[in-house]
């Protein structure tokens, strides 16, 4: 069946038009729908990028703070430790070396899909200059080894080490961490900055451990089967039929270079990606040059609040993403007129994008294909300048599943509407894990007072005072988006959180307090807090085609418990100020050395 026509539809036609494209793909089984890749590709947690066989002795040892996992959240905080004068502690992450994320997304045309002037935090600090405004992934890795290197963070980091168990001590007031490789660190504090994006997932399609060919997820990209590298071509694609599962943020990125190197490429589409202008440039260095001190944390603050809907004055980064969020069709109308504009706004920015496909895709039907019904909040928003155009090409075919997903896969290749198209490799763009339970994307489960581990005192949802502490779990501190901060620039909630950690353990230190954790009711607060923001994003959210964003279009009070702080992103890192600047550990409950 051909698509319908482009014709321009009215609002009732466009939210009648919106709530079929959800309802197609709304599916009972919700999150159940995926699989672990362990499951299904033997494999799939081997870490490409180290050589195979690297041994070490265990490490037994005391610190004051164990910090775990070493991308940006556990770099910054560990940065701002060594600013505070606290150098007694170790990182450790199953990586092989700092990033985190940037560390295991190494597919071709990764790259950071915020200005990297907001979005790689301390610039002034290390006085580097990206190289672009939006820069690639090798060059933010880059950046993560000189931040390494620049807080002298490696002689304090384990990597290649899996954390299987964290226990505390109520008689020591002590975390015991115990790894992989037999380590046994006893320490005063812990932080968990475990990621957010980090847990691979697949979809669960039938057959999909029956593909005979070779097959890979985009956050372990095996360079060895498709030759090049981040920024050379694929020169081992150049005979082969590949197929990309997903087409979501990551898809939009690799895509071009997969049907740059391949033989032929075919694109499996459940949704279509909203795909906005880039307009991607060096940056100037006399530009770099004249910015006053300061220039970094202003610019940050005015790209955040832009995010949040606020409508400051001036737009400083001015990208797609300013454009098309300056205002926040979220935020809670003040009058039906009111609610009728920002339905409109919302409509008419949505137009743009499907605007775009058609003036880029030649083939009107593939175009038709390729256009999202849905709200600008629905999906991560994506620009690209040359996604939409490698659909002109003749080796790349779209095959779009009509909002029903891949049918099934079999040894030769994948079904969808009943027809087999037989691939040689299969990439699965197929995201990660965001709403599931905390303890399950972490990998190990604290086990704090009593030997009480955290799921089981998160058996009705998480509870926490800013996302940081939780009760039960006496001096450990975490950096995640569960009731804690959320932003397009995730960065820069990152960067406040980990100021924050670094902050509570320094003031405990210099104050002698041995355990920090808080009150029930400072987190019955916090939970209310977190609670008055959601009811917006919902109304929202509920209409949207299903996502991670939106918990696959369903939820429930447990899952709503894992929710982020929904509040502008500044409200939240200036909230975390203010907190500390009463200076008194308020909401929290303390012990102090007799
Ligand atoms: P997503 O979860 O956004 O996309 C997964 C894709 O897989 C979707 O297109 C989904 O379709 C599709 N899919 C799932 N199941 C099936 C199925 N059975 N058949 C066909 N297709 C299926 O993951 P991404 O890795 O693309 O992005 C995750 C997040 O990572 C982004 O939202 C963003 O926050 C971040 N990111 C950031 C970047 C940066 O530059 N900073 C770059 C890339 C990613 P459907 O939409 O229908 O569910």
């Amino acid at each position: 069946m051909p698509p319908e026509s482009t014709t321009p539809l009215s609002p009732d036609e466009l939210r009648e038009k919106y709530r079929l494209e959800r309802e197609k793909r709304l599916r009972p089984e919700g999150n159940a729908q995926y699989v672990e890749p362990g499951t299904v590709l033997d494999d799939f947690d081997a870490d490409p990028y180290v050589e195979p066989g690297f041994t070490r002795d265990p490490v037994v040892d005391e610190v004051d703070v164990v910090v775990i996992g070493a991308g940006f959240g556990g770099m910054l905080a560990a940065a701002n430790l060594r600013k505070a004068g606290i150098d007694s502690f170790r990182m450790i992450d199953k990586a092989g070396d700092f990033g985190g994320t940037w560390y295991w997304n190494r597919y071709p045309g990764a790259a950071c899909d915020v200005e990297s002037h907001v979005y790689l935090p301390m610039l002034e600090e290390t006085g580097y200059m990206p190289t672009e405004k939006y820069v690639k992934a090798p060059e933010i890795f880059a950046y993560c080894q000189l931040l390494g290197r620049h807080f002298d963070l490696y002689p304090t980091a384990l990597f290649q080490t899996d954390v299987e168990g964290l226990d505390w001590d109520d008689a020591t007031s002590r975390w015991t961490v115990t790894t992989d490789r037999a380590d046994r660190i006893t320490s005063r504090f812990v932080i968990i900055a475990g990621g957010v994006l980090h847990k691979a997932k697949l979809p669960g399609i039938p057959g999909i451990d029956t593909f005979a060919g070779h097959a890979f997820h985009t956050a372990r990209w095996d360079y060895a089967y498709t030759g090049g590298s981040p920024t050379e071509p694929l020169a081992g694609l150049a005979d082969k039929r590949v197929g990309i599962i997903g087409t979501g943020a990551t898809a939009v990125q690799a895509v071009p270079h997969l049907a740059r190197s391949a033989k032929e490429l075919f694109v499996f589409q459940r949704t279509p990606a909203p795909v906005g202008v880039r307009g991607n440039q060096p940056t100037d260095p006399n530009w770099f040059a004249s910015l006053p001190p300061g220039w970094q944390e202003e610019r940050i603050r005015n790209f955040v609040a832009v995010m949040a809907g606020e409508e400051p004055d001036v737009d400083m980064v001015d990208d797609g993403w300013t454009r098309m969020l300056y205002v926040d069709t979220r935020r809670k109308p003040t009058s039906a007129e009111d609610a009728a504009e920002l339905e409109r706004i919302d409509f008419e920015n949505m137009e743009t994008i499907r605007r775009r496909v058609d003036e880029v895709v030649d083939d009107p039907e593939t175009a038709e294909r390729l256009k999202p019904w849905y709200g600008k909040l629905c999906k991560r928003l994506c620009f690209h300048d040359e996604y939409l155009q490698v659909f002109n090409q003749p080796n790349v075919h779209l095959v779009d599943t009509e909002g029903m997903g891949v049918e099934r896969i079999t040894p030769d290749g994948v079904v969808v509407g009943g027809v087999e198209y037989p691939v040689d490799c299969l990439v699965y763009a197929s995201g990660f894990e965001v709403t599931s339970d905390y303890t399950h994307r972490l990998g190990f489960d604290p086990k704090g007072r009593a030997g009480v581990s955290l799921s089981e005192a998160w058996v009705e949802g998480p509870a926490t005072l800013h996302g940081v502490l939780t009760r039960g779990f006496p001096n450990m501190l975490m950096i995640s988006t569960v009731q804690g901060g959320q932003n397009i620039n995730f960065l820069f909630t990152i960067t406040a959180t980990a100021r924050h950690v670094a902050w509570v353990i320094d003031e405990c230190l210099r104050t002698g307090v041995t355990e920090v954790e808080p009150t029930a009711d400072a987190q019955d607060a916090w939970w209310n807090t977190i609670l008055a923001g959601i009811e917006q994003t919902w109304r929202y959210q509920l209409k949207c085609t299903p996502g991670y964003l939106n918990n696959e279009g369903g939820g429930d009070m447990r899952s709503a418990r894992s929710a982020a702080y929904m509040g502008s992103a500044l409200a939240y890192a200036d909230e975390l100020t203010s907190w500390r600047e009463t200076g008194d550990l308020a909401g929290l409950e303390t012990q102090r050395a007799e």
